[in-house]
């Protein structure tokens, strides 16, 4: 029996052109990263395509799984992923999301990276977490020069090479950090995870981490207590000999949102690291990794609220409400109008940002700017991300509330970058 007609009812996004985006393209421009536009649309077109879009909803419907032990009963401490997980995570890296600045030394080469991420950034919010964490360890890594020249040019290479095998027979790495403990996590000089120094100069490590994000990852920055105070180290899932470190993932984190990520918690056992700068120099090393990442926060908190406006004022365009189309009542105007603002103001921060980040080694002003204005703007545009993402799914009235919408899932990452 036909009931009714459906109409009023707003057609699907994608796909969508997400560089179609004025502040983010002049503000390229502006941060002297304007060769990279082409590749920033080519991204945009890419991330509001129909498929992405998809591979982004479903990543997040089937969130990873872990397995303790395979079939036979052996120790394995391994996460399968969608097959679409994957997808995403090629896209990304194949654009070079998580180290493409650190091969390539045009001016500008971090604001680059910026827009791309950002622009990409709209498929998924979770496969973003171990894109940043590979971008973010280089600074850091380069405090064992050794280290870093096995290392570095896998973390910057743009092969996707998914599984557990030793780094250098793979022909790409991701990364990722391990620093907060069950006792804290901001105030990480609490951490009780030791280090044994070992006559062949690495180090056992002994203790538990409480959050550490996509434990697939290849190697591992992490903190630990040695005879000389709490130091950095790098620590592979396998070994130089091909066999696996003892990283023991005891379980994945049930996280608000961000589902298509998996965050875990490890026991260390007697597992194998290699010192990072020196002994008792930890948190001096780490901290430039923490610091890139928080780069990364505000270009994430960037991203949502820009998904925000691209999703409500689709909707508003094509929603008709009293007579009108909702974008041509007044006060949704208003609304809609705001968004942009606050939008395009966190997108063009986040740009200036990176070009701080680019200009900082050859220009001290731009360093001090970088110094105290990305703290000041994660505290802010990541605090307001979450309000931001309240308002954007209140413009699709109780749609916005259902979980086909889109909105649940973009409200539920906003607070996790604060
Ligand atoms: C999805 C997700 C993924 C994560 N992935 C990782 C990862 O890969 N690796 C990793 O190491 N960690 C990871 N974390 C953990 C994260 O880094 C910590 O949660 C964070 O550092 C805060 O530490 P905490 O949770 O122990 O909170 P606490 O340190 O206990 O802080 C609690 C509250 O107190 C506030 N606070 C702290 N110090 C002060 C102070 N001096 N004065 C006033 N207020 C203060 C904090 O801002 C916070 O609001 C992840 C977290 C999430 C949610």
């Amino acid at each position: 029996m036909r009931t009714h007609d459906v109409f009023n009812q707003v057609p699907p996004i994608a796909p969508f052109d997400n560089s179609r985006n004025p502040a983010l393209i002049e503000s390229l421009h502006r941060e002297g990263a304007g060769w990279a536009e082409a590749e920033v649309r080519e991204l945009g077109i890419l991330a509001g395509g129909t498929e992405a879009q998809e591979w982004g909803r479903v990543a997040n419907e089937y969130p990873p799984v872990l397995h303790t032990h395979d079939r036979y009963g052996h120790r394995i401490d391994e996460v399968e992923f969608h097959p679409y997980w994957h997808n995403l995570m090629d896209v990304a890296v194949s654009h070079g999301l998580h180290g493409s600045p650190w091969q390539d030394d045009r001016p500008g080469a971090h604001t680059a990276r910026a827009a791309k991420f950002y622009t990409w950034g709209i498929a998924d919010a979770g496969h973003m977490c171990p894109i940043s964490m590979t971008y973010a360890v280089v600074p850091a890594l380069r405090h064992n020069p050794e280290l870093a020249a096995i290392y570095e040019p896998l973390l910057a290479s743009r092969v996707y090479d998914f599984g557990l095998r030793e780094p250098s027979t793979k022909a790409g790495l991701i990364a990722g950090m391990s620093m907060t403990e069950k006792q804290g996590g901001s105030d990480v000089r609490a951490n009780t995870t030791t280090a044994t120094p070992q006559p062949d100069g690495t180090y056992r490590i002994v203790g538990h981490k409480w959050f550490t994000s996509h434990p697939m990852g290849d190697m591992f920055l992490t903190l630990a207590q040695a005879p000389g105070g709490l130091s950095c180290f790098m620590l592979p899932r396998v070994l130089p000999d091909g066999t696996r470190n003892a990283l023991r993932i005891q379980r994945l984190k049930d996280k608000l949102g961000n589902k298509s990520n998996a965050s875990s918690e490890l026991e260390y056992e007697n597992a194998i690291g290699w010192l990072v700068g020196a002994e008792g120099a930890g948190v001096r090393t780490i901290i430039e990794m923490v610091n890139m990442t928080r780069l990364d926060c505000v270009i994430g908190s960037a991203t949502g609220m820009r998904a925000g406006v691209v999703f409500a004022t689709h909707h508003a365009r094509h929603r008709e409400v009293f007579g009108k189309k909702l974008v041509d009542q007044p006060a949704m105007r208003n609304v809609l109008a705001d968004l942009v603002i606050e939008s395009d103001a966190a997108t063009t921060v986040m740009m200036r940002l990176a070009g701080a980040t680019d200009r900082a080694d050859s220009d001290p002003a731009e360093a001090a700017l970088r110094r105290i204005a990305l703290a000041v703007t994660k505290y802010w545009v990541c605090k307001r991300a979450p309000a931001h993402a309240a308002e954007a799914l209140e413009c699709f009235g109780g749609n916005g509330y259902a979980e086909e919408s889109g909105m649940p899932r973009l409200y539920r990452e906003a607070p996790l970058m604060s």
